[in-house]
């Protein structure tokens, strides 16, 4: 998880970080299998529907050819897609989607996090990603919250002063389907409150799938502290 400081010191030098390209082979299989599957649902709902199948397939198989036709047409406008870009510290390819819009993503291999649009560096200890992506797992006991000089609780985003604790939800996505089905109600929905600077109310995500409750930050400086200051269970 350490970050080294080598490439650190090239990041304040003005190093520009690996060209972000995109993954044209896995582009084009992915087109490819669009068209053909487009041509089948389509041959398929013209069949079905001389056939008379009834409302309920027609239904999905016609919003399955839909998707994958507006699939195909934003293909056609490049919006979307697979790419890869060399991590910045170890040289490994990072996979990723969407070329245009920016991310923050860790290598797999010497698990540093680098992030950008058309260039991927290693990510400035300040540095607050798009999305809350940094993970830390919960555990059973209470939570310690990071706090500014003064003491103060600090937002759990920016680096202002808390001002409030705002509750958020985590849905378990696979509690659901289960609960779908199931006769019992289960206890689905996960809530916590977090500080916030009033302004960052969405800077934390709360992922509750299975028996894991896991809260995602944006800030990198936050949630190394976060990390000090609740490490996860040894074992
Ligand atoms: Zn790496
Ligand atoms: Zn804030």
């Amino acid at each position: 998880m350490s970050q080294s400081s080598l490439g650190n010191e090239r990041n304040s030098e003005g190093f520009h970080g690996t060209k972000v390209e995109e993954n044209q082979n896995k582009n084009r299989t992915a087109v490819l299998s669009g068209l053909v599957l487009s041509v089948a649902l389509i041959s398929a709902f013209v069949y079905g529907y001389s056939k008379a199948w009834g409302f309920l397939p027609l239904f999905w198989i016609g919003l399955f050819a839909v998707l994958m036709v507006v699939f195909l047409v934003g293909r056609l406008f490049n919006k979307g897609g697979f790419a890869q870009a060399r991590c910045p510290q170890c040289n490994t390819m990072l996979h990723f989607t969407n070329p245009e819009r920016a991310r923050t993503v860790q290598c797999e291999a010497c698990k540093s996090w680098s992030a950008g649009t058309e260039y991927m560096s290693l990510i400035s200890p300040d540095h607050v990603a798009e999305e809350p992506v940094f993970e830390v797992e919960l555990g059973e006991g209470p939570i310690g919250w990071p706090t500014l000089e003064d003491g103060s609780r600090r937002c759990s985003t920016c680096t202002k002063v808390a001002t409030s604790m705002v509750q958020i939800q985590g849905v378990d996505a696979v509690g659901d389907l289960v609960g779908m089905v199931s006769p019992i109600s289960i206890d689905r929905v996960k809530t916590m409150k977090v500080p916030s600077c009033g302004e960052h109310k969405d800077g934390l995500l709360l992922d509750a799938t299975g028996s894991e409750l896991t809260l995602c930050f944006r800030s990198y400086s936050y949630y190394q502290e976060f990390l000090r200051l609740n490490p996860p269970d040894a074992g």
